[in-house]
């Protein structure tokens, strides 16, 4: 693993075309990359698939759980295929039908006439083009007058700003490609334009039925969504902050604030938060970023955010590697400020699960006190890794876990380095074995004091309700 650049706060990059092939994967690992996306609003299965076998190959041959995260596409509305970009200009009448018209502009949105009344505006490309509705007939087709932008090009974006949309937030596709993702024993599936904590119990009835253990991602792109925010977090193991979207249904201006908001909520509800969408946008050009893009992912970190995102800058860009190696750069940058390591809560006493919470703050507050080189959860479900990680130590925290099944999924975490182990048969011998692993791996000295959390007896797999403070020999 000695090769593979280490931070703690984790970096998403997404897959595509740019950097498919084994050797520029290899190159994103190495660089730093923790969780590769599959975004399934492009690209096939047959491309996922490879992509899901050179990551797993990789993982193997370098040592490391780098996380498959699964993003499904969700409701969202397009423009259907069009031969070619059609040219439009301010002032200028066009038509959006599900019908088909000869000369009216095809979309992929069923409800489209139902949804809009005249005078909404309906925005094309993320607001590349902006339209203004002039009547519906309530069937099919829509009367639309261009109020700036100068082309709609084929299979590009819709959105109809502050409208609530009558389509259910997973579509026949997201279904079977979520019932693949599961197939696949992906890590982590994002489920995209949530509205309500309902969305989300639906998808963790499907993974229940099927005996997946991936973890589920709420994407934050909806008005309803922030409506919601306590509920849906609550509901979630994790959130995406999706700028993207959420950029184009609520003024743009308000997007810095939702964030600080989103993540602040998430950290002090103990789930992990991903600040996503143009973080360094400009390197799908360039070499480097721009003074505001470094800012910008230097204070996702500041926020809290537990991971921050590529897209386009690793998909489609001309400078995959560079991105991922600048990412990290600042991210180190940003781990250098002492206020990262500060957290402002401590485990709710209402909480059902408040023993093994407290008993993970008190390892991170102990860690503190007595400069501790390292964290240790020994865990089954992974639940300890969330909650060391949520208190943001400034000591390694490091996993251990008989279950191999979650330690993609763990990789997303803040800080949190997760080995797979297969426990002693007592907890005294189990824990010297793990002194000695982290030695071995370079992670420790001898003399170094390290906090365990542990669930006694192993075998019964309690949650954590004991901690162990030890010098390594
Ligand atoms: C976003 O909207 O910011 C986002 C991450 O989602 P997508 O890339 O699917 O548009």
């Amino acid at each position: 693993m000695g090769k593979v650049s280490y931070n703690r706060v984790k970096i998403i990059a997404t897959a595509g075309p740019a950097c498919e092939s084994e050797s520029i994967l290899r190159q994103l690992i190495e660089a730093g990359v923790d969780v590769i996306r599959l975004n399934l609003s492009h690209g096939s299965w047959e491309t996922h698939r490879q992509v899901i076998d050179r990551v797993r190959r990789l993982n193997f041959q370098l040592g490391t759980h780098v996380a498959l995260l699964a993003d499904l596409q969700g409701p969202k509305m397009r423009i259907g295929n069009l031969p070619q970009a059609v040219p439009v200009q301010a002032g200028e009448e066009v038509v959006f039908s599900t019908e088909n018209i000869p000369g009216a502009i095809p979309v992929e949105y069923d409800t489209l006439a139902q949804d809009v009344e005249p005078g909404d505006i309906v925005l094309v490309e993320d607001g590349r083009v902006r339209l203004e509705v002039i009547e519906s007939d309530k069937k099919g087709t829509v009367r639309l007058r261009v109020l700036a932008g100068d082309r709609i090009g084929s299979r590009k974006g819709i959105n109809l700003p502050g409208r609530p949309i009558s389509l259910p937030t997973l579509s026949d596709k997201d279904w079977e490609d979520l019932l693949e993702a599961i197939r696949q024993e992906l890590d982590w599936v994002a489920i995209s334009f949530v509205r309500s904590p309902a969305d989300i119990q639906l998808v963790r009835n499907a993974l229940r039925r099927f005996g997946s253990s991936m973890r589920i991602m709420a994407k934050i792109e909806r008005p309803e969504a922030l409506h919601h925010l306590e509920e849906i977090i609550e509901q979630s193991d994790g959130i995406m902050v999706a700028r993207g979207d959420l950029g184009v249904e609520i003024p743009v201006e308000e997007i810095p604030f939702w964030q600080k908001r989103i993540v602040r909520t998430s950290n002090l509800m103990g789930k992990p938060v991903v600040v996503a969408t143009q973080m360094l946008e400009t390197m799908i050009q360039n070499p480097t970023p721009t003074r505001a893009e470094v800012t910008d992912v230097a204070n996702a970190v500041l926020d809290g955010a537990d991971a921050v995102m590529l897209s386009g800058e690793t998909s489609v860009g001309a400078y995959p590697i560079e991105a991922v190696q600048q990412m990290q750069r600042i991210l180190r940058q940003a781990e250098a400020d002492p206020q990262i390591y500060r957290f402002p809560g401590q485990p709710s006493p209402t909480s059902p699960t408040y023993h093994s919470d407290a008993v993970c703050w008190t390892a991170c507050t102990l860690a503190s006190e007595v400069g501790a080189r390292a964290l240790v959860g020994l865990t089954y479900s992974g639940y300890t890794a969330f909650q060391l990680a949520r208190w943001r130590p400034q000591t390694d925290i490091f996993i251990f876990t008989p279950n191999p099944r979650i330690l993609g999924s763990l990789n997303l975490l803040w800080g949190v380095r997760a080995y797979y182990y297969r426990r002693k048969e007592g907890t005294y011998d189990t824990i010297q074995d793990v002194l000695s692993i982290l030695k071995g791996l370079g992670h420790v000295d001898s003399g170094d004091t390290v906090i365990f959390t542990v669930s006694m007896p192993l075998r019964a797999r309690l949650r954590t309700n004991t901690l162990y403070i030890s010098r390594v020999p």
